[in-house]
């Protein structure tokens, strides 16, 4: 007998995982697949960082830790977002989690209430929107085009709120378009999410220092709702741990004590070993962060030329993550032998087999005529990859 709740029945595979272990299966079958799919960093951990585990488990750190993260690195944390972001945020406002991924959804559940409503500017990263549904909560997706560089106004904002409106979620710079609002833009929208005092804004700025625009501005700096705005970020990104599994939410106190007590009943603190890592991450040397910016942004100018030599193809200038979102619609409709392309996950699809490069359809990041590649790659890869996907799209008449 199988039987599944609705409640899974209704979610969506994440697709950048889905497509990421679709490229490793092609792999292990000898095939030659460049994998532009899933958004990580191809940089091992500093040493620093691995050997602070290694004597984390030489010290016994194996027991159980607090279900909030251990002190320490709790004022690590508190320490990082008062000296690089300019917040004040006690440890007790914070809760580390299994990735940013649980400390999202950690804030989601414990914030939305069945038909709920929460703003979600898109493209937008393809967790959100089942994150909410999970919670029963209604998704209102903002749209924001390539011609805005891929950022919603103050004005659409505006007339996206209704009296159900529970929570603003903004993701910069964003995954999937790597487009980074600056500190005016973000007044205008903190300028209307002022006037409605029971909105919490949710900010996901796990790509905050993969920046290429000389400066980053946290959402919560902006005094006029600071007290109302929940911080997503960790360690993942920014110093080459996706595995380790570390991120956090720094809340208000009520919503920290939720996030608590959800996390206490359903996975308890995340691993002891993986926070003392993370502590040496935020607390040790910062230079590797740093080295790998620079990587990203050298790759970022990269990939952006070798794109804008593709015939059919419109991408925006990223500023930051490590995301190129091009515009595709020009092939949909076209084909090559059995191929056809119907939209853009075929042509994801086509990507793929013709051309072994995995990318991901801009669908599931709620705007379908695009994809998403992750250059968070060798520039020999890019370069390689692109020459590929040149070619393929060439086929297609
Ligand atoms: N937010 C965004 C925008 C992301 O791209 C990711 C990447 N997985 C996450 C959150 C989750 O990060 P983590 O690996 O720390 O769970
Ligand atoms: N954030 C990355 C991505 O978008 C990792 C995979 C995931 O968790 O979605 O590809």
């Amino acid at each position: 007998m199988e039987y599944v709740s609705q409640r899974i029945k209704a979610m969506a595979p994440s697709a950048t995982l889905a497509m990421s272990q679709k490229s490793n299966e092609l792999k292990a079958r000898g095939v030659d697949v460049i994998n532009l799919s899933v958004g990580e960093p191809d940089f091992n951990t500093p040493q620093h960082i691995k050997e602070a585990a290694e004597k984390a488990i030489r010290e016994n750190f194996t027991f159980y830790s607090p279900v909030p993260g251990y002190m320490s690195l709790r004022k690590a944390i508190a320490e990082k977002l008062h000296n690089e972001n300019g917040l004040l945020y006690a440890p007790e406002q914070i809760v580390v989690s299994n990735g940013a991924k649980q400390a999202l959804c950690n804030v989601i559940l414990s914030c939305i209430n069945p038909g709920d409503e929460v703003i979600i500017p898109t493209p937008a990263w393809v967790s959100y929107v089942e994150m909410v549904k999970l919670a029963e909560g209604i998704n209102v997706t903002v749209p924001a085009t390539i011609e805005a560089d891929f950022k919603i106004t103050p004005q659409q904002l505006e007339s996206a709120i209704t009296p159900k409106t529970r929570m603003v979620l903004i993701c910069s710079p964003s995954n999937p378009t790597g487009s980074v609002y600056s500190k005016e833009e973000l007044q205008g929208l903190v300028d209307v999410i002022k006037k409605y005092p029971d909105i919490i804004v949710l900010a996901d700025e796990i790509y905050e220092h993969i920046n290429f625009t000389g400066k980053f501005t946290s959402v919560g700096s902006f005094p006029e709702i600071a007290d109302r705005t929940v911080i997503i970020n960790g360690v993942s990104k920014a110093y080459a741990m996706t595995g380790w599994r570390v991120g956090f939410c720094a809340a208000p106190l009520w919503l920290a004590k939720a996030v608590n007590k959800l996390q206490g009943q359903y996975t308890s603190g995340c691993s002891s070993i993986a926070q003392k890592a993370a502590e040496a991450a935020y607390t040790g040397s910062q230079e590797c962060v740093e080295m790998m910016r620079q990587a990203f942004e050298r790759r970022r100018n990269l990939i952006v030329r070798l794109a804008g030599e593709i015939p059919g193809i419109k991408v925006n200038k990223p500023e930051g993550a490590f995301y190129l979102f091009p515009e595709v619609s020009s092939f949909l409709g076209k084909s090559h032998g059995d191929f056809k392309i119907e939209n853009s996950g075929d042509l994801a699809m086509y990507l793929l087999e013709e051309a072994h490069v995995a990318t991901v359809d801009g669908a599931a990041f709620c705007l379908p005529g695009y994809i998403r590649l992750s250059y968070a790659t060798s520039d020999d890869n890019i370069v390689e990859a692109m020459r590929r996907i040149k070619e393929a799209l060439a086929k297609l008449s």
